[in-house]
């Protein structure tokens, strides 16, 4: 079993969201096409601010709100509760994890002077504005390393941040993603639909 090791890149750090909404405008870079192989995905994600939703984010929201998870969340290809596609024979495997829908001028369709559904936004607004990249090290493990988004105006402000409660919503967030994802790449791979060269794609979704 690879081992999960999170990492804080920042020694000490103070945040206080000063309430002005830039994080719920999101970025969909165009200079990528609607499928973004791995090896690019660092460089997406530094250009991109797009809201990951978990099956457990759009299942709250839904509850909340009375919405169809369709109405909540883009996805590329049909949103139908399998984020993991295989093409071309097996050689592409493509996961099209969803993301909240923007309003035709990038705003969440939850934003409404402010966030509108506060009490059960995502965990990938509850992180904002730190952000996560994940890396496979050499011997298998998983290291998610935690930066921030400078961009923000909060930073600097407020009160020092919990380090402990910052890790614990990543890890959060990174177990509830590989519930959602990781019993369909095992039903596939058991079925052999899977190429052992298989490259892995991430989708741009909702552009
Ligand atoms: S988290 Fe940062 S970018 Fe988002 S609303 Fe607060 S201050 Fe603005
Ligand atoms: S759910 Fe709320 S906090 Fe998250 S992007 Fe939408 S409006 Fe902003």
């Amino acid at each position: 079993m690879p081992r999960v090791i999170v990492k804080t890149v920042f020694k000490d750090i103070r945040f206080q969201c000063q309430r002005c909404g830039s994080c719920c405008h999101h970025k969909r870079p165009l200079d990528f096409d609607d499928l973004v192989p791995m090896e690019q995905i660092k460089e997406f994600w530094q250009k991109s601010n797009l809201i990951y939703l978990t099956e457990k984010d759009v299942t709250a929201i839904a509850k909340e709100t009375g919405k169809k998870a369709a109405e909540i969340v883009d996805t590329l290809f049909d949103y139908d509760g399998c984020y993991v596609k295989i093409r071309d024979n097996g050689c592409q495997l493509i996961l099209d994890l969803p993301v909240m829908k923007s309003k035709e001028d990038t705003t969440c369709i939850f934003y409404k002077d402010r966030c509108s559904i506060y009490s059960v936004r995502p965990i990938a607004c509850r992180l904002f504005p730190f952000r996560v990249e994940e890396e496979t090290l050499t011997n298998g493990d998983i290291l998610l390393n935690i930066d921030c988004n400078l961009t923000c105006p909060g930073i600097g402000k407020g009160k020092k941040v919990d380090k402990r409660k910052l890790e614990k919503l990543v890890v959060d967030q990174f177990l509830q993603r590989t519930e959602d994802i990781n019993p369909h790449v095992q039903r596939l791979n058991a079925s052999g639909a899977i190429s052992k060269k298989a490259r892995i794609f991430r989708t741009l979704p909702g552009r």
